[in-house]
This record gives structure tokens, sequence and C-alpha cells, in this order.
């Protein structure tokens, strides 16, 4: 008889907690992790029990993890697609405490096999920061136990859920969505707090959540000899990690370094995988794309000017990585560092002339944005990519502000300049009922699923992206502002042409945050906003900009009406638009206009929309604005406005939303436009 085993590993506290962290590192590491344990569960569990299907995760021969590290595209080392579920029909007896012992020694060995590669990382020397990991994972193995068909492993970090259920027949739809019913339920939503002795109960500076591994002394300790890119050091003290953030933070990153060895030119076992792009860097990445292309045109001002800013930056940037070369005992390389940088100050180097090595070193160890970052390797201006290699933080250093002003300027890159990005946070709607209708819906989803993943990958990094988790159906990106409304009409598109069979919609919620804006939070915000585009009927999109001291700006408008994307025909309309216009359009007004007509018997949405928007945008337009662009603009605007559904409320109310929006990022940020 066949039988269906199916198991689902979740972290303890949810996805969302899971991946939030303090860099965009963290989240990475943290969805590198589970899709990699689901991976070695999946191996496992095929080798162990006589395995006749696959159903989820349905992986095509040329996955990512079953490719050779040389033959990867660049995209598919920047992160991993894989579900949080492994679904197999089986033949024969299976005994459900087997397979969680099967999971358990897995994830149990995985992690164990972190710990040894974090003792052989340069820091080796540094045992203290193992051993109260290592004294936490001790004590976890003692108090986890089997207990099945749910286990907690370690307790507070993962959970796996376990069910065998005897088919009929392979095609059997209703034991398997009984057994799909009961690995949901045993999907508790129970979180505890990790055990983590000694803490003193201060929570974890990452996740703010659980308490931290061992004292505060430790951490003070440890902040002097580690290196700022592992231990963020503030004015007011130092970071302390909890087990979990640890874990991602120090170990995290290694599995997908061991898992895509030799592809790069580090010879610290980087791989394939540069630095993760900081959020700062995500933000300064429109500025870098436009230099890159317009490199040619620039001319002598502009190299003159890069000059001034450079010399400003690039010693400081420069002692940094020393300092991250000297923990991990690079001394000879560290030295060249620091004399560069002490003879960029004084004038006796210019940018352009930097020591190979230490140019190598620069491109080497700068996070930079995906794409931005294998373009850079064509790149032979010296001046070019030393400007290039400006981290992301330095371009935001009130210090330089004089020197960048003049930058910008001679560049005419002022429109470009912002310290905003997004947050993506995308969802196929009713996913749910897809993966429990039967065997071999499921297994033809998860195929679909996992190659819109793949794609969403390549579009995220095409659009100089980083993404930060890719489950299938679920995606989680930070993106440069001026490409994030393109990047999020391409994955709708690709989304709805892998799921086409089926006919599914996704919704989506792109939080716009300044680069300061806490990590977590705005990973948060963008998973609110997803449930806000679901809440207004699902298929569509929610963009909430949060300013810095400004109240929180939210619309909700339908990917497309009538093959017109209402977002990019009022991003289009807002280039149009005096950036004056987002103060002056009166809120109150929209919204009071759209109750006093609704009750009048020529109430047409369409029309008043058209006349409302009309008025407002052509008494406000850019000068030398084209007036009849302004009007057909308005006119598809209203018209698919006009169709909204019952559910979307108000129409008028949702664009005037949505329009002081696109204006406010327009200022920003050229949000429409193409960013190749
Ligand atoms: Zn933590």
């Amino acid at each position: 008889m066949p039988r269906l085993v199916t198991v689902r590993l979740r972290p303890s506290g949810g996805i969302k907690e899971w991946l939030r962290g303090r860099k965009l590192a963290d989240s990475q590491a943290a969805s590198w992790l589970l899709g990699y344990l689901v991976y070695r569960v999946l191996e496992r569990l095929r080798r162990e029990l006589s395995v006749e299907k696959v159903l989820r995760p349905n992986l095509p021969p040329d996955h990512p993890f079953k490719k050779k590290p040389g033959d990867l595209e660049p995209w598919e080392a920047r992160g991993c697609v894989m579900p949080d579920a492994v679904e197999l029909v089986v033949d024969g007896d299976v005994d459900v405490r087997e397979v969680a012992r099967n999971v358990k020694e897995v994830v149990e060995r995985v992690l164990e096999d972190l710990l040894r590669r974090g003792r052989e990382s340069p820091w080796e020397r540094r045992d203290d920061l193992y051993e109260p990991l290592t004294g936490w994972w001790k004590r976890v193995l003692k108090t986890a136990g089997v207990s099945p068909p749910r286990i907690e492993l370690p307790t507070g970090l993962i959970q796996a859920s376990v069910a065998v259920v005897d088919l009929k027949d392979r095609d059997d739809k209703r034991a398997y969505r009984e057994a799909v019913r009961r690995v949901a339920s045993l999907l508790a939503t129970r979180t505890e707090v990790m055990d983590a002795e000694g803490s003193e109960g201060q929570p974890c500076s990452v996740c703010g959540r659980y308490p931290i591994v061992g004292r505060d002394s430790l951490w003070e300790e440890l902040s002097k000899h580690l290196p700022p890119q592992l231990l963020k050091e503030w004015s007011a003290g130092v970071e302390r990690l909890c087990p979990a953030c640890l874990l991602k933070r120090y170990l995290g990153m290694r599995v997908l370094r061991s898992w895509y060895p030799g592809r790069g030119d580090d010879e610290g076992g980087a791989g394939g995988v540069s630095w993760i792009p900081s959020t700062a860097e995500v933000a300064i990445t429109p500025v870098k794309v436009e230099v890159l292309n317009e490199w040619e045109d620039l001319g002598d001002d502009f190299r003159r000017t890069a000059h001034g800013f450079l010399k400003l930056v690039l010693p400081e940037q420069l002692r940094e990585l020393a300092r991250y070369l000297r923990c991990v005992g690079a001394r000879d390389r560290a030295e060249r560092l620091e004399e560069a940088a002490e003879r960029l100050e004084s004038g006796r180097l210019a940018p352009e002339d930097l020591p190979d090595e230490v140019a190598r070193e620069l491109l080497r160890r700068t996070p930079k944005a995906p794409r931005l970052d294998e373009r850079l390797r064509d790149v032979d201006d010296p001046l070019l990519r030393a400007l290039l290699c400006v981290e992301g933080k330095f371009w935001y250093d009130p210090r330089a502000s004089r020197n960048l002003q003049e930058l910008l300027e001679t560049a005419e890159l002022e429109d470009h300049y912002t310290p905003y990005l997004a947050l993506l946070k995308l969802d196929g709607d009713r996913m749910g009922g897809l993966f429990s209708r039967d065997p071999d819906t499921t297994e033809r989803a998860s195929k679909a699923t996992i190659e819109f993943g793949r794609e969403a990958m390549r579009i995220v990094y095409e659009h100089y992206g980083a993404p930060l988790y890719c489950g299938g159906d679920d995606v989680l990106a930070a993106l440069p502002l001026h490409a994030s409304l393109d990047c999020a009409f391409e994955l709708e598109e690709a989304f709805r042409a892998h799921l086409s069979e089926w006919d599914r919609t996704c919704s989506a919620g792109l939080a716009v945050v300044h680069h300061l804006h806490p990590l977590r939070d705005a990973i948060d915000l963008a998973y609110r906003l997803e449930k806000r585009a679901k809440e207004a009927g699902r298929d569509r999109l929610a963009v909430g900009l949060y300013r810095r001291n400004a109240p929180e700006r939210v619309a909700v408008l339908r990917w497309e009406v009538d093959e017109e994307r209402p977002w990019r025909l009022l991003a289009e309309l807002a280039d149009l638009v005096s950036r004056r216009a987002a103060y002056h359009l009166p809120r109150d007004w929209w919204e009071g206009w759209w109750k006093e007509l609704e009750g009048s018997e020529d109430h047409d949405p369409e029309e008043l929309l058209r006349s409302l928007l009309g008025y407002v945008t052509l008494r406000h337009r850019e000068e030398g604005a084209d007036e009849k662009r302004i009007t057909e603009l308005v006119r598809r605007i209203a018209k698919t406005a006009g169709k909204a559904a019952p559910e979307d409320g108000d129409p008028g109310r949702e664009v005037g939303r949505a329009l002081e929006i696109v204006l406010e990022l327009r200022s920003e940020c050229p949000i429409g436009g193409d960013e190749s």
C-alpha cells in the first residue's frame, strides 16, 4: 500500500520572525539555512525510504542545488529557492517515529557541521565566541527529544512536523487532504523563549526577541576582536546576539559558501558569494548605475569632482577593510591598505593609481548590489572602479556632503540620489488550496512555483536587488527605489505566467523605507502591506511610503485593469507634475468630494475622477509638460480606477493617495523609469 509522508520545517517563531535581522545578510542567511535544511531532509528521506514519487519540492534537474558551482548563473548563487515542506509517496511500511528521527538527525548534523566550520573560520582562535554557542547546543540536545509526530529542534529554533498517512491508491484525494490537514494542525504556533543561560534576560539586538548568549562582558570583549562587518559597534555599545541570530549571522553564510566553493577569487573561501549588500548600498545603487551608464559622457569636470569625493571617503573605507583584515589575521594586506589610505589623504596617491592589490581588495570586499558587482569586474577605468566600489554608507556620510553635492551636480545625478530603498513582499493568492487538493496537483504546482521562484531570483537580480527569501510562491527582496515598481510588475507577470494553469494571481506589498530604518521593522511593514493588498481583495499591489518624521502613506491598487497598470500610469503622470503638487493635494478634499457626490444621480466614478485628477495635475504641471499627455494619462487612469470593484472602496481616495505616493517617490528618484 502506498503511503504519504509529509514533513514540514518551520522556524519556531514563524517565517517572518526567522527572516528578521539587522542586516540584509542576516535575513539571507536565515533563508539559506532553512532552504538547505529542507533540501538535506529531502535527500536523507530519499535515501532511507523507498520513495516512489516526490510531490514536493519538485526540483527541476537544473535546480541550483543540483548544479556544479561553475555552472551557476550569477543570480543562482544569490539566494535559494526552496519551499518549507517535503511530501513523498512511499512504497511499503513507514514508521512516523523513524521519519521524525531522520529529520531530527539531519537538523542536528547540519547545525553541528556549522559549529565545526565556524571553528575553522579565520577567527578560529576566538574560542570564547563558540563556547556559549556550544554550551547552548549541548543543553538543547539534552532537552530536545522526539515526541512524534512533532519535534522541536533545537528548542525555539526549528520545528519539524511529520505525518504518515495510508493512501488507498496513488491518487487518493481524501487521504491526501487528511494528511495535509494533520500536518497543518501540528504546526502549532508554539513559540518558546530560547534557553540562554547567563544572559541575564537581555534581549538580542538583532531579533529583539530571544535572550542573548553569554554575558554582556563577552560581547564587549568580542567586539574588540571581531570586524565590524560581523559585530556592529555603536557609540552606546555593541550588538549582543541570541543563539538563533548568532547561528544565522556567523554560520548561516558558511552554508552557502561551502555549497558553492571555489567559484570566486577569494582565498578566504567565500566562493561565488561576495558580501551581501547593505541597505545603504541598495539605496545608492541608482546613482552607481547611472554613473556606470553615463561614464563615457561625463568628462573631465566629473573626474575632478570624483577625485574630491574619493579623497574624502575612500581612506576611511580602506581603513575599515584593513581592520577586517587584521581581525582575520591578514596583517600584510591590512598594512598595504592603511598605507594607501594615508597616501590618498595626503594627496600623494590619486584614486586611479591605487596599487593593484589594494584595488583588488577593494573590489572583492565591498558589498555591492548584485549585477553591479558582476558588471564592475568588466570595468577597466580605475577611477570609475574606485568610485563604484565606495560602499553605500559612505555616500551618505554627512562629512562628504559638499563634495558629494558637487559630484552629483556635475553629473546631473541629483535625481538619482536617494536614501530610500524598497522592500518587496509578494505572495501567491489562495495557494493553500492548491497544495491541499490532491497529490497530482501538488506535484505540478510545486514544479510551477519553484520555476517561478528561479525566475524571480533572476528578475530581482536584473533589477539590482537582493533576494532575501524565496519559498516558491513567496518572495521577499530588497530593491533600489528606481527599479522597484518595474521589478514588482515583472514578478507579477512571471507569477501569472507560471501559474496560468490554475489562473492564480498574487498580492504584494512594497514598503519604501529609509536605509537607516531598522530592517526588522521594515520587513514587518512589507508583510503588513502584502496583507493589506490581500484584504483589499487580492491581485493587488500595496505601496507604503515610510518617510522619517512623517506619517505613513499607503495606497492599494490593482496590478492591472484592461491591460493597463494603474501604478505605472500614475508614475508616468508624476513625471509631468510638479513635485510641489504632492503637498498641494488636499487629501480631505479627495475624500469629501467623493462622498458628497456618491448620492447624486449622475454619479459616474470615471467621469468624476477624470475631472478631479485633471484639475489637480494640470494646475500643477511641470514647466513645459505636455498638456495633452497629461489629459491622456488622466483619462486612462480614470478608466482603470473607475472600473474598481466594490471591495476597493472609494477609488478616488485610493488614486489620490497613490498619486501622493508616486509624487513623493518621484521627488526621491525616477521610480517609473526603466533602470537599464
Ligand atoms: Zn536574536
